[in-house]
């Protein structure tokens, strides 16, 4: 007893020495296009390698910033685009979408908003969980700047105002419940005030702070425009029925991105149908409309090189897995794109043939059914790139087992996946 220490769970990923003169060869700074297989080439890693796609990501943030700009101006508001930093707070992800220009930040704990705030001193950053600690709210407001808030809840508003020491600048905003809809993840049952009571708190916090919202999610990876539509009307029937003014209408995230065999309607459509309901509303002129993107902004710009240990018939045993950065390969059961790379050898043109795999831990559970699709002649020491995984993939690792290391790199090739609406500047031939 009286040993509690606190500790991270996973060692941090180990960026092979991008300050030495080879990994200049591999890395974006030396202006040289380099790509995941010269990375494979070049340090053949026998832990998982993270490649890092920065002009993807800035390019995909730029597309996503003027795509919102340009809905959101045609009803003649204006709008904010936040990143939603769960989804992947990599230092050199979040430098290269600010590149890109995002400002905005969706933080949700202590530990995302210190490291955003460090980062860039001048980001904006909205504490969008809508249940949080006493300290954290105290510490968000008086030592980092933060000022908006979401809550779904009475208890919520006073925890909020008692921290800020009822503070006379605050962004309260109001998180709705939305009916189960037809999201792949559905983030109905955890969050949100039923309608009725959303009204009451809407009412509440227009009483106590000069700025107010209401938001919702219509869940992970929406695959269906109108979804964003129908729950822009639900939250114009809040507000009218409040009967307060907002300056703040917050479409939350879930804009989907391509995985194999799923290619979702272009960005435009998922704006245009923002835009029809917003048109929709009598929103005051000054209503400012916010967007929470997460998977949708970072999916595309990283790929995990996983190398093959064992086959076993139409089994591969990798050295990444549902402990690692492939969590959503596991129960979730995602599939992702996938390209055999072998630099040291000529390729055959064996036939494509459907393979599951193993991850390195001894839990029988550390199983990925894809089926992901690879050459019939896939061998031991292969490796596999596998791309889409910059969303819910390296930060969901665990040490499980002493399976922690995993290095990163960073390069400039295309992704192995185009999703449809995004002009991917960076890698045009
Ligand atoms: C996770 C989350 C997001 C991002 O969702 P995506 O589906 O990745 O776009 C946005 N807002 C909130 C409140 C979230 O919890």
């Amino acid at each position: 007893m009286g040993f509690l220490r606190s500790r991270s769970a996973v060692t941090p990923l180990r960026r092979v020495g991008l300050n030495s003169a080879t990994v200049n060869a591999v890395s974006l700074s030396s202006g040289r296009r380099s790509s995941v297989v010269q990375a494979v080439a070049l340090h053949r890693p026998e832990e998982p390698m993270h490649c890092i796609r920065p002009g993807v990501l800035a390019d995909t943030a730029s597309s996503f910033l003027s795509a919102f700009a340009e809905a959101t101006d045609a009803v003649a508001r204006g709008g904010d685009v936040l990143y939603a930093v769960k989804c992947n707070p990599e230092p050199a992800v979040l430098r290269a979408l600010w590149a890109g220009g995002l400002r905005h930040f969706d933080v949700a704990s202590p530990g995302e908003i210190r490291l955003i705030r460090q980062m860039f001193p001048d980001a904006v950053l909205h504490y969008m969980h809508p249940v949080k600690g006493r300290q954290a709210i105290r510490n968000a407001y008086h030592q980092y700047g933060v000022r908006d808030f979401v809550l779904d809840s009475r208890e919520e508003l006073a925890k909020i105002l008692e921290e800020t020491d009822n503070a006379a600048d605050l962004g309260l905003v109001v998180r709705l419940a939305l009916p189960k809809g037809n999201a792949v993840y559905d983030l109905s049952g955890k969050f949100g005030a039923a309608m009725a009571d959303a009204v009451e708190l809407l009412r509440d916090v227009r009483a106590a702070a000069p700025k107010v919202g209401l938001s919702f999610h219509v869940g992970s990876q929406m695959l269906d425009p109108s979804a964003y539509e129908r729950a822009i009307t639900l939250a114009g029937r809040v507000i009218a029925e409040a009967g307060v003014a907002i300056d703040v209408l917050d479409v939350g995230g879930g804009f989907p991105v391509s995985y194999p065999g799923v290619t979702p309607p272009p960005l435009g459509d998922f704006m245009a149908a923002i835009a029809r309901g917003i048109k929709a509303l009598d929103l005051p002129e000054s209503c400012r409309l916010w967007c929470e993107p997460g998977r949708a902004l970072v999916a595309p710009g990283v790929s995990l090189v996983v190398q093959v240990v064992k086959r076993r018939g139409d089994e591969l045993f990798i050295n990444d897995g549902v402990y690692g950065a492939l969590s959503d390969a596991g129960v979730p059961g995602f599939r992702f794109p996938a390209r055999l790379i072998r630099p040291f050898e000529v390729m055959t043109d064996a036939a494509d043939a459907a393979f599951s795999f193993y991850g390195p831990t001894c839990d029988s559970a550390d199983k990925m059914n894809g089926p992901f699709h690879l050459p019939a002649d896939v061998k031991a020491g292969d490796w596999i790139e596998l791309g889409q995984l910059g969303a819910y993939g390296s930060c969901l690792r665990t040490a499980f087992n002493g399976f922690d290391q995993a290095r990163v790199v960073e390069v400039s090739d295309a992704p192995l996946l185009a999703t449809p609406g995004y002009v991917l500047r960076s890698c045009a031939a």
